[in-house]
């Protein structure tokens, strides 16, 4: 067994809280895989290479000059950890993600996060693809309307707006999208805990997690 956490789910679920609280309190390190995808699409943008692209996406994804300093993240020595959050990324994301070639690009400098202290990491295929070896997986979810509630209150926008529907929307698309892909497809695998969180808050999910460990 490794010492990995994967925490598997859909986008927005919470996910990348959970994990990076869980990493804190065993004091291991900490991989936000989506963020990889995101900085890939952004790096292809800047670049002007089109997202379909897949030889010369991946060659980008082997080479991100990219560095975690904290919550910071630079790409090219410029701070991108807000443009990479932006909803035209996270689609941009999920497309280079259908591409076998930059997975496979991607796949060595996921594992290298791992250090001796430990590893938590989240995303759509760290128990199944990224660590099968980990020690505990999980996946963790919510409802679609939950989801939506949740990044709706980050951004501050009424449950009864226009916008707000665009949220669910804009998350029932990236399910689709990250299930129905023929490469590393969005699932909970035989051998990952279910986690749902939609009446669960942070701190109960984050107890859950340690609970799970520990055992
Ligand atoms: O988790 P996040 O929303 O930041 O991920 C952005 C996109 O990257 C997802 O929609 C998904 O398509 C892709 N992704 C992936 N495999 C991962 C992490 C993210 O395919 N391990």
């Amino acid at each position: 067994n490794q010492k990995v956490i994967a925490i598997d789910g859909p986008s927005a679920s919470g996910k990348g809280t959970v994990a990076a609280r869980v990493a804190a309190a065993l004091g291991w390190a900490y991989l936000d895989s989506g963020a990889l995808y995101r900085l890939t699409a952004l790096y292809a943008k800047n670049q002007g290479i089109a997202w379909n692209n897949e030889n010369e996406v991946a060659q980008l994804a082997a080479s991100l000059p990219v560095e975690f300093i904290g919550q910071t993240i630079l790409l090219n020595q410029q701070d991108v950890s807000q443009a990479i959050r932006a909803e035209h990324i996270g689609m941009g994301a999920s497309a280079v993600a259908k591409l076998p070639a930059v997975r496979t690009a991607l796949l060595q400098r996921q594992r290298d996060f791992l250090t001796h202290q430990g590893l938590v990491c989240d995303g759509r295929d760290m128990g199944s693809v990224v660590f099968p070896q980990a020690a505990l997986k999980i996946f963790l979810t919510a409802s679609p309307e939950i989801r939506a509630e949740r990044r709706a209150k980050q951004l501050n926008i009424p449950l009864e707006s226009a916008e707000f529907q665009h949220i669910l929307a804009d998350i029932q698309a990236r399910d689709e999208a990250d299930q129905n892909r023929s490469v590393a497809p969005l699932r909970q695998f035989p051998d990952a805990e279910l986690l749902d969180t939609s009446d669960l808050s942070i701190e109960e999910a984050v107890k859950k997690v340690l609970d799970w460990y520990s055992k």
